[in-house]
């Protein structure tokens, strides 16, 4: 690892050239709350947001994609990726870049999201504030982030950055950067691991035991009580930095010969998304109760995936609690009640 520091006084310079010369994707205030967006000042950039509305995994796998364009028989790709910096990912949504990697990438590798993520830098950036619902602190603990270029960290007088790859390294170019002390090396691992703790929601068992006791409680009368109050609005799948269900459909325009395919974000929480067409007209919906495709979520969440990715798919960022209407979709609570019995 290289780590250089970059003093507060000259880290709007490094933005500014950054931005001239790259696509820069960043946190931004919108409203009283933060998206990723393009960044086209330095001040624009929010390191101190708490938390984005959708997670950064849009950059790469957009909630609605143009995949092809045809006319009659052929088709053509509407896939272009663009050389861009995702500035300022906190470590949990890293670590849902990586999964969502790892998931894109297997078997039959899904090129649609992978041209984007590689023509892309990802420059994490250190917690500040912590959001309201997070949990990133007990959850999936012996995972580590993977995957990112560099990282920053506000530390005394400025940043502390961290290069990883060569992707990384092109970014000193833009500003002044000087090799970093060892004590600010140790000062900015402090600031990361300080803020562990700071979470205000805590998942109280460690993410093997949580794997094995709730693939167990799958007849449980938990799932339909807390799904008693479910809308099926599928918020909480659509929020979330891990889920990565989409839908593949192709519009046709009103001459009938020339269309787009598309694809858009699925939610399992949607009462649709488990209906298949049967023969004669039918269709049959196997996750029927919103119980069922609640417990669903919380088993993919929790044991279905554990073995494939090494951990949870829950990097506890706490945007599913804070989008549920019915405030029911918390992992934390159904977690902790499932353990407990
Ligand atoms: S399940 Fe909720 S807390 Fe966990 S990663 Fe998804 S949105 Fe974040
Ligand atoms: S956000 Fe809440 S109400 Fe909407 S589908 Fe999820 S659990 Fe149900």
């Amino acid at each position: 690892m290289n780590a250089f520091f970059i003093k507060e006084a000259d880290f709007t310079q490094f933005l500014g050239n950054m931005i001239g010369a790259r696509k820069v994707i960043g946190p931004k205030a919108r409203k009283n709350r933060f998206v990723f967006d393009q960044i086209r000042k330095p001040e624009d950039l929010r390191l101190d947001y708490d938390v984005t509305i959708l997670p950064p995994k849009k950059v790469f796998f957009p909630p609605r994609q143009e995949l092809i364009r045809f006319h009659g028989q052929k088709g053509s790709s509407c896939i272009q990726p663009e050389s861009t910096v995702l500035f300022g990912v906190h470590f949990y949504d890293i670590k849902a870049i990586d999964m969502t990697d790892h998931l894109f990438r297997e078997n039959n590798m899904d090129f649609n999201y992978l041209a984007q993520r590689e023509c892309t830098t990802l420059i994490g950036s250190n917690v500040q504030n912590i959001f309201k619902r997070a949990f990133f602190g007990s959850v999936g603990k012996g995972v580590a982030p993977k995957g990112h270029d560099g990282f920053t960290t506000k530390i005394s007088g400025g940043y502390l950055y961290e290069v990883y790859t060569a992707k990384g390294k092109d970014l000193l170019a833009y500003g002044t950067f000087i090799e970093a002390t060892e004590e600010q090396i140790n000062e900015a691992r402090e600031v990361n691991d300080s803020v562990m703790d700071k979470c205000p929601e805590k998942i109280n068992h460690d993410s093997l035991e949580i794997s094995e006791k709730v693939r167990s409680k799958f007849n449980s009368p938990v799932w339909e009580e807390f799904a008693h109050d479910c809308f099926s609005c599928g918020s909480c799948n659509l929020v979330c930095p891990t889920c990565y269900c989409f839908d593949v459909q192709d519009n046709w325009n009103v001459d009938q010969v020339t269309g787009s395919r598309d694809r858009t974000w699925d939610g399992c929480l949607l009462e649709d998304f488990s209906s298949c067409s049967l023969t004669g007209g039918s269709k049959e919906n196997f996750r029927e109760t919103r119980g069922s495709r609640y417990r669903h979520r919380i088993m993919r969440k929790t044991s279905y995936l554990t073995a494939k990715l090494g951990g949870p798919a829950c990097v506890g960022c706490g945007r599913c609690s804070s989008s549920c209407t019915a405030d029911i979709a918390d992992p934390v609570n159904v977690i902790n009640r499932l353990m407990e019995e």
